[in-house]
């Protein structure tokens, strides 16, 4: 019998199911035949719109992208200082830099991950203008409180809901709480393309208008592709981040199964839940409360030894990731703002501690109790060790 192995990521599977779909939109593009920022992209941008319900979705090429592009149509001057959480993936704080910001650093709240506004440090807010709180792996950060946090002291709120697709709080869907969000597409994320793409989600007109611009060279008028009628004139100093019509075409197909796929997600966390949850070592599983903000990106534990156990699980042909091994405050590009390990306890704790186990749609129940059965075989080994 051979070994059932468990990569980290696979969305073979998921293609397979919905191949005549991407078949069909990609067969647009090449009858359209201008395959960057085209009828495909413009057909995404629309679907998008009807399932976040925001008035405008701008697509670009990153998420990453879609933050600077954001951050500077909402009106970053050179210097600003953004607030951002200590813990979050790198491109949080590097798109603050690319837009000509600053970024400084709170911790978070050790249970939901999020930037928290009880742990913002004296002085953080002199010369900030921005608060831009993440949504990680599973749930929302709470925007009531971030909303009453930001409009008490003046600032723009806006969110780096990368990994927010289907993530809704008060019925509003994440990236839509303050001047606007984001969207990453990146393959391995919840609505993921072939390839890099992302998107800007806005209801606030002048700021969709100023994204639209700085991703095509800062060309006015929401004009697409090579289509007539398109204005030569820049502008604003624009980017080129604009989206291509292959992975749009790969993201209308997938969007149509989206919900489902959510769905699936969210039985296999329930399923590694209900195995998990009390073993010894474990000191950490999300939250699964069935809030309506719940959308399993990622299934991230806390375990003591947890370098020990992704090299068990990994000698055992079982794939695990690292969310995120250094806080943000501790990256060699953020030397120069000074900071030291201690400054930020939760956020160095949760990069210490933290392991993802394999979730998408792809992933069997079978695969998903493999998994299982060998961390709780370390953990057991462990304990009676
Ligand atoms: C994925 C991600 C990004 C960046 O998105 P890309 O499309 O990879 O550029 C930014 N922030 C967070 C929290 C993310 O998870």
């Amino acid at each position: 019998m051979t070994r059932l192995t468990v990569p980290f990521f696979s969305q073979a599977r998921t293609f397979e199911r919905i191949w005549p779909d991407i078949r069909s939109q990609v067969e647009e593009v090449f009858e359209d035949g201008k395959f960057s920022h085209s009828t495909r992209v413009r057909a995404l941008e629309q679907a998008l719109t009807a399932y976040t319900g925001a008035r405008h979705v701008i697509g670009v090429n990153s998420g990453t992208d879609a933050l600077a592009l954001l951050l500077k149509a909402c009106g970053l001057r050179p210097g600003d200082r953004v607030l951002v959480p200590a813990y979050s993936f790198v491109a949080t704080a590097t798109s603050v830099v690319h837009a000509g910001g600053e970024p400084v650093f709170a911790d978070v709240d050790p249970d939901s991950y999020a930037l928290d506004p009880a742990r913002v440090p004296d002085g953080a807010l002199d010369g900030t203008r921005f608060v831009m709180p993440v949504h990680l792996f599973s749930r929302m950060a709470d925007m009531a409180a971030l909303t009453a946090f930001a409009s008490a002291r003046g600032l723009e709120l806006v969110e780096d809901s990368a990994e927010g697709i289907g993530m809704r709080q008060a019925g509003v869907h994440a990236g839509l709480h303050g001047r606007g969000g984001v969207l990453s597409f990146f393959p391995g994320k919840t609505l993921g393309a072939l390839g890099d793409a992302g998107a800007v989600l806005t209801d606030d007109p002048g700021i969709a208008e100023r994204v639209a611009a700085l991703r095509h060279h800062g060309r006015t008028g929401r004009t697409l592709g090579h289509f007539p009628g398109i204005s030569h004139e820049s502008v604003l100093p624009g980017h080129n981040s604009k989206m291509d019509d292959l992975q749009a075409a790969i993201l209308l197909a997938r969007l149509t199964v989206l919900d489902g796929d959510i769905r699936r997600r969210a039985d296999l966390a329930a399923r590694y839940d209900r195995r998990l949850r009390g073993l010894p070592g474990i000191t950490r599983l999300p939250r699964l409360t069935g809030a309506p903000d719940e959308v399993f990106y990622v299934y991230l534990i806390e375990a003591d030894h947890r370098d020990a156990l992704a090299g068990h699980l990994a000698a055992g042909g079982i794939g695990t990731e690292v969310y995120y091994p250094r806080p943000l405050h501790l990256q060699p590009c953020f030397a120069r703002l000074g900071h030291r390990p201690g400054d930020f306890p939760a956020a160095e704790a949760a990069a210490g501690r933290a392991l993802a186990l394999p979730l998408y749609p792809d992933l069997t129940d079978e695969q998903a109790d493999r998994v299982c059965d060998a961390v709780e075989e370390f953990l057991t080994r462990k304990v009676s060790a």
